[in-house]
């Protein structure tokens, strides 16, 4: 599918008039459908365009009762011979539909008075719908309906199926549609010579096909995502894709960023001062740091290492960077037990030096915060560390420089847009320990320079990952109690209750009291998501300083906790957990140099779907494999999580299949954007209509 990108003749075969201006063209409908239009993501009339259908059915064909086949949707024809409202076992309506030759029942569990009188007795009627084998012969459950008046023509072609809303009907919508499809213009955005190297349909061509498919079309054809009409239109929509994110990485190249030079005085001097040298890998991606740091633009770098791949340094260090030029620095952290983990950690490396570092979060009194905005606003402190309390309401920079955000996708999109807000200017570093497939970095993550970090510290052993029936409880404690007895530490994960955050918190407390008892006297903590931070963090010192040996927590330690000295962890009901959260929580252990295990404790039996995922978690220590099954199993709409709400979402094409169009849309945005500038202007009016900010979130 990719192509190479060149040819001068592409503009003169430039259509003539751009179809811009049609695609934004206001709705003119009464308010009330307007708003159910509005939820169908209907705002202009050429979102009528787009909203192409599910599926088809075929009112194209008429079978006679005997002959139509079972287990498909098929139209047939006859005369009402009987009614009748049953109400055993439920009440429903049962008509008999008889056609000469053959007999039918429709069987209608719930139903209007309209389809009483519909179904009256003599009423001839055509009916839409699967014949099942029932109890008392043939019949069709819930089919659709409409009695037959004089020389009722069949339906030249298949019928298109929207996806629609209460109290928007199908013909109505369908209605509508049509309307759109001929009075607005269709032209293409794309040059032709694009569509002939892709052997792309036109645009009109595609849509008109899909919305109004002619005879010589099957359903299962018109369903086939092979079909060139839908190839046409995710080719468009990853097209548009592309050029939102081109032109985002464009906009912000131009903006303007602290140009910052430093000798690395301050970065050379803290790694003296470390017990370990970098991997090849950290030192990599902290060059390409500070070689961005050094442009006159801000920097929007992506450091992507799998857990445990030591991204808190390379933190540092480009934070010191930033420092010794003469800039301050914040660092974010999804929540309060990991921003606080930070600032210990970074205060013992940097304060040695000379730095003054603050901390910043929702739970502190109003006194220290107000002292702590005080020495941000001051410049006295160089590093702010701290949730996204960094970037509220009265926080002001003196001089910020250089925004680094830890597990980058755990914001949402309002916290990252407040971000932007305050720290546009600044360059920023985001940081995941969740790895992007190809696809998704290729798509979603586009507008970013990603970084890797490809390899982890030495000297790790590999965790050691155990399946382990819940039955065995019992020795699985024992185990823990073996641990501890050897200087180790213990994490103890209590299940997920999705249904009810009270249970949850309730299962952990139950699980700490049982533990406490059954180990005594060894020490154990509670740490869950309801209480206050200054509990929190007084729990995890507790624990970093081994006063306690085993922690009972709930999924909130599964974010960046680094407590090398605990080597086991337990997981409850593994089988409800995400396999990134699964991989998250496991990279909590195996950090220091104990051989470490991961108890994953399941609850019989399992179902196919929990086995699969169990097995990918079980065989796989890479995060980017996992990750690539993850998204497998759950598409990308949930595995990219925040950063998508309220984005536009792609709704045609799909990022395992379709990778051949990708990749061909991502090598031809940049030509359109060079080349044709207004066929790129019109094609995002077209497919985005000014959402596009999203994107830059
Ligand atoms: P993550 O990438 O998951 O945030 P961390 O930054 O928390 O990982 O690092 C995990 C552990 O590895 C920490 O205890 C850290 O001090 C240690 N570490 C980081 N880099 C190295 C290195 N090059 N050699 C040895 N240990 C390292
Ligand atoms: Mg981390």
């Amino acid at each position: 599918m990719a192509t190479a990108v060149n040819d001068e003749a592409t503009a003169a075969l430039w259509p003539a008039t751009l179809p811009g201006d049609a695609a934004n063209q206001p709705l003119t409908v009464a308010p009330a459908l307007a708003k159910k239009l509005e939820k169908l993501g209907i705002r202009r009339r050429f979102d009528f365009i787009l909203h192409l259908p599910l599926r088809y059915e075929d009112e194209t064909h008429l079978f006679p009762i005997v002959d139509a086949p079972y287990n498909r949707v098929v139209l047939v024809e006859g005369e009402v011979t009987a009614q009748q409202v049953q109400y055993q076992p439920r009440k429903q309506l049962v008509a008999t539909l008889a056609d000469g030759k053959g007999v039918l029942q429709l069987r209608f569990i719930h139903f209007y008075p309209s389809q009483i009188k519909q179904l009256t007795v003599g009423n001839r009627i055509r009916a839409l719908g699967e014949v099942r084998r029932g109890f008392h012969g043939d019949e069709m459950v819930h089919p659709k309906i409409r009695e037959v008046v004089p020389d009722m023509p069949l339906a030249d072609s298949l019928t298109p199926i929207y996806s629609t809303v209460n109290g928007l009907n199908q013909p109505t919508l369908r209605k509508l549609v049509q309307a759109q499809l001929h009075s607005l213009p269709l032209d293409d955005t794309l040059p032709v010579s694009l569509l002939d190297k892709l052997q792309l349909d036109s645009f009109a061509t595609a849509v008109q096909l899909l919305h109004q498919p002619t005879p010589d079309y099957s359903a299962a054809q018109l369903s086939d995502p092979q079909l060139s009409a839908w190839q046409r239109l995710k080719f468009d929509e990853l097209l548009a894709q592309q050029l939102s994110m081109r032109l985002a990485y464009r906009s912000r190249r131009q903006g303007a960023a602290a140009v910052m030079h430093s000798k690395g005085e301050l970065v050379a001097r803290l790694m003296a001062s470390l017990p370990f040298a970098l991997t090849r890998a950290q030192q990599r991606v902290l060059a390409e740091i500070s070689t961005d740091l050094q442009q006159s633009h801000p920097m929007h770098r992506l450091l992507q290492g799998d857990v445990g791949s030591g991204k808190t340094i390379v933190a540092a260090l480009s934070a010191l960077l930033a420092i010794e030029a003469g800039y301050q620095v914040a660092l974010m952290a999804p929540t309060e037990i990991l921003a606080e983990q930070h600032y210990f950690k970074l205060s013992s490396w940097l304060q040695p030096l000379g730095i003054r570092v603050s901390w910043l979060s929702g739970s502190l009194t109003k006194k220290q915060k107000q002292a702590a905005i005080a020495e941000i606003s001051s410049g006295e402190a160089s590093l702010a560390i701290g949730t996204h309390a960094l970037f509220q309401h009265g926080v002001e920079f003196a001089r910020l420089g250089l925004v680094i955000v830890d597990e980058q996708h755990r914001f949402g999109v309002s916290q990252r847009l407040a971000l932007q807000a305050k720290g546009g200017e600044s360059h920023q570093l985001m940081m995941s320990a969740t790895p992007i497939p190809r696809t998704l970095a290729m798509s979603f993550y586009a507008d970013l320079d990603v970084s890797v970090i490809d390899e982890l510290p030495p000297g790790r052993t590999p965790v050691v990952t155990k399946l382990i029936n819940s039955q065995r409880r019992d020795q699985i404690i024992a185990h823990v109690d073996k641990t501890c007895a050897e200087g180790q530490q213990v994490y103890w994960v209590c299940p997920l209750i999705e249904e009810s955050e009270t249970l949850q918190l309730q299962t952990a407390v139950d699980t700490h009291l049982q533990l406490s008892a059954e180990l005594a006297p060894l020490q154990v903590g509670l740490l869950h998501g309801r209480m206050k931070p200054d509990e929190k963090a007084a729990i995890m010192s507790a624990f970093a300083a081994n006063q306690l040996q085993v922690l009972v927590a709930t999924t909130v330690i599964e974010v960046g906790v680094d407590v090398p000295n605990a080597s086991l962890m337990v997981i409850e009901h593994a089988e409800r957990m995400g396999l990134s959260q699964l991989h998250q929580l496991r990279g909590r252990v195996g950090r220091g140099s104990a051989k470490s295990i991961c108890v994953l404790m399941f609850e019989p039996p399992l179902s196919e779907l929990a086995k699969a995922r169990l097995k990918v978690i079980y065989e796989n220590t890479d995060g980017f494999e996992i990750a690539r099954q993850d998204l497998q199993i759950r598409g990308p709409g949930e595995f990219l999580g925040a950063r998508q709400s309220g984005l536009p979402m792609l709704r045609f094409a799909d990022l395992e299949e379709d990778i051949a169009l990708l990749e061909a849309a991502r090598e031809w945005a940049p030509l359109l954007l060079e080349r044709f500038p207004e066929a790129a202007d019109a094609h995002l009016l077209r497919w985005l209509a000014g959402r596009e900010h999203f994107l830059k979130a």
